[in-house]
């Protein structure tokens, strides 16, 4: 415990008790130890301990090791729904009701990548399915889309608490899983929805309204690389309604590159 500033037995006392009121009921070694200064000690002896399970005192990086491994050893898109499900190494999934991983079509030729999850996708255990889910349905409508003829999926698998923004780390954390997602899925193109997801997959730093409309190319490990757009988010969108025009502009887009005019949606 640390030392006490009073000399004489009452202080030291009355000192102990505001120690203890506050919760430091209990010694931790034999001599008081300024632990503001620890840094500078030499660092103890490590010990042999058993192999710790992957939790949140994981560091980040063995945890992205270990998605790593976990997706690349996935060889179908249910074995990889699996693995994402049994993954634990993303503390999102401690908040969260559901893993939200994939809706549509897998062998369809598009791939949608959104966000993240928000209350309704959490609630329901399926991506884009609140307000902006149904905006997304509508404008997949619009270029003659469906959940039989899209795959939709997000960056993150769990909803991020009050819907903040993922952070570095959570993206960081499933996008070995999202890699594999596309190299399994192989789609002839991958829409990013939305910034997030277009700045991480594009690996671009410019927001979305330079990214959108053009095409890139997106190489996941073990893959051919795989043409990829972006497009505004419709979260945006229903607050940003004259924003719909460049979104229709970049649907058009997307429907002339899937050569929808042939009405066939199968892959190369
Ligand atoms: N926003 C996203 O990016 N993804 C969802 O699944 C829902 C809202």
């Amino acid at each position: 415990m640390a030392g006490q500033a009073s000399g004489d037995h009452a202080g030291a006392l009355s000192a102990l008790a505001w120690q203890v009121a506050a919760g430091a009921d209990e010694a931790l070694d034999d001599t008081p130890r300024n632990r503001l200064i620890a840094a500078k000690e030499p660092a103890p002896e490590p010990e042999a301990r058993p192999a710790a399970p992957v939790n949140a005192l994981t560091p980040t990086n063995a945890l992205i090791d270990h998605a790593r491994a976990a997706a690349e050893a996935a060889d179908s898109v249910a074995a990889l729904a699996a693995a994402v499900a049994a993954f634990d190494g993303c503390a999102l999934k401690k908040t969260a009701k559901n893993t939200v991983f994939a809706d549509g079509n897998p062998q369809a030729d598009l791939m949608l990548i959104g966000e993240a999850p928000g209350a309704e996708e959490d609630r329901r255990g399926l991506p884009f399915v609140g307000k902006a889910g149904q905006l997304l349905d509508r404008m997949l409508a619009a270029i003659g889309r469906d959940r039989d003829s899209a795959y939709i999926t997000n960056m993150l698998f769990w909803r991020p608490p009050g819907n903040r923004s993922p952070s570095p780390e959570e993206i960081a954390l499933c996008r070995p899983f999202v890699d594999r997602h596309m190299a399994l899925v192989r789609p002839r193109l991958v829409v990013c929805v939305g910034g997030i997801s277009a700045k991480a997959l594009l690996d671009r730093t410019e927001g979305i309204t330079r990214l959108r409309g053009k095409w890139y190319e997106i190489a996941p490990p073990g893959c051919e690389a795989i043409a990829a757009t972006a497009m505004f988010h419709p979260a945006y969108l229903l607050r940003q309604p004259a924003q719909k025009r460049l979104a229709w502009r970049d649907l058009l887009a997307i429907r002339d590159k899937l050569g929808e005019s042939t009405a066939k949606h199968e892959k190369k």
